[in-house]
């Protein structure tokens, strides 16, 4: 994203839409600090100016990695899925990607006001790593991952930034206190924000089979879930 500096008269109505802070005024005129914008384009969407000088201009390899995983008009050339490139867990009762005895993970990391550093995302692959999990191979961060034994992201990508990445695994549900504990141990070591979302099939008689596993581990996991349900049959 680019500020036409002839056309900007440093109105300063832009600056409240960058979820990241980005967009500064400087010896009178806007300007867009490349190191912290993420490529969503809510500045120049919410079409807040006036004279238009807000210019939504072409992008190369690594910076589209940032538009990628902030713009949810932007679809991921390696899964063909807009809004972060993944469709994470939600369509699970017809992927059947998750199955009994398995819990995929969701890790989301970074959100607006914050956003994420790969640096920040590598350290999280890195530990789930260390656990062989499997990493999801519909989602754009494991085709970023180069070596999935080690959670290794492509070099190029590490300055890039986010406003959020989502990296997603599964393993069998007896390794969770280990996986646990090592985004534990990650989470003292970045410097942004992240939720995790836990997906397991549903026991016969209702009950979570993870339901003790986070009783252990002193979680309280909330049994919400945004599930697109019935939306087809299973494929599986
Ligand atoms: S809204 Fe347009 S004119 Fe106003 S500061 Fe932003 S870029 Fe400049
Ligand atoms: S594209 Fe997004 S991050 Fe970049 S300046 Fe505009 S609002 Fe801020």
């Amino acid at each position: 994203m680019k500020i036409d500096l002839e056309t900007c008269t440093a109105c300063e109505a832009c600056i409240p839409y960058c979820p990241v802070q980005a967009i500064q005024i400087k010896e009178g005129v806007a300007v867009i600090d490349d190191k912290e914008c993420v490529e969503c384009g809510v500045c120049f969407r919410s079409g807040v100016c006036s004279t238009d000088a807000i210019q939504d201009v072409p992008i190369t390899w690594p910076r589209t990695v940032r538009a990628v995983l902030s713009n949810p008009l932007i679809e991921s050339p390696d899964t063909r899925i807009p809004g972060r490139g993944t469709e994470e867990v939600k369509t699970n009762e017809v992927t059947g990607r998750i199955k009994h005895g398995m819990i995929g993970l969701s890790l989301e990391m970074g959100r607006p006001g914050t956003g994420t550093s790969f640096h920040d995302v590598q350290k999280m692959t890195q530990a789930l790593a260390g656990t062989e999990v499997e990493f999801e191979p519909q989602n754009p961060v494991t085709f970023w991952i180069t070596d999935k034994k080690t959670g290794k992201l492509r070099d190029d990508i590490l300055n890039e930034k986010s406003l959020s990445a989502i990296v997603e695994c599964s393993f069998p549900i007896a390794k969770l206190q280990d996986v646990v504990k090592q985004i534990q141990t990650v989470a003292q070591q970045i410097d942004t924000v992240f939720s995790v979302t836990a997906c397991v099939k549903v026991a016969p008689d209702g009950s979570l089979p993870t339901d003790r596993i986070w009783q252990e581990l002193g979680i309280t996991p909330y049994p919400d879930s945004k599930n697109n349900v019935g939306l087809g049959r299973p494929l599986f």
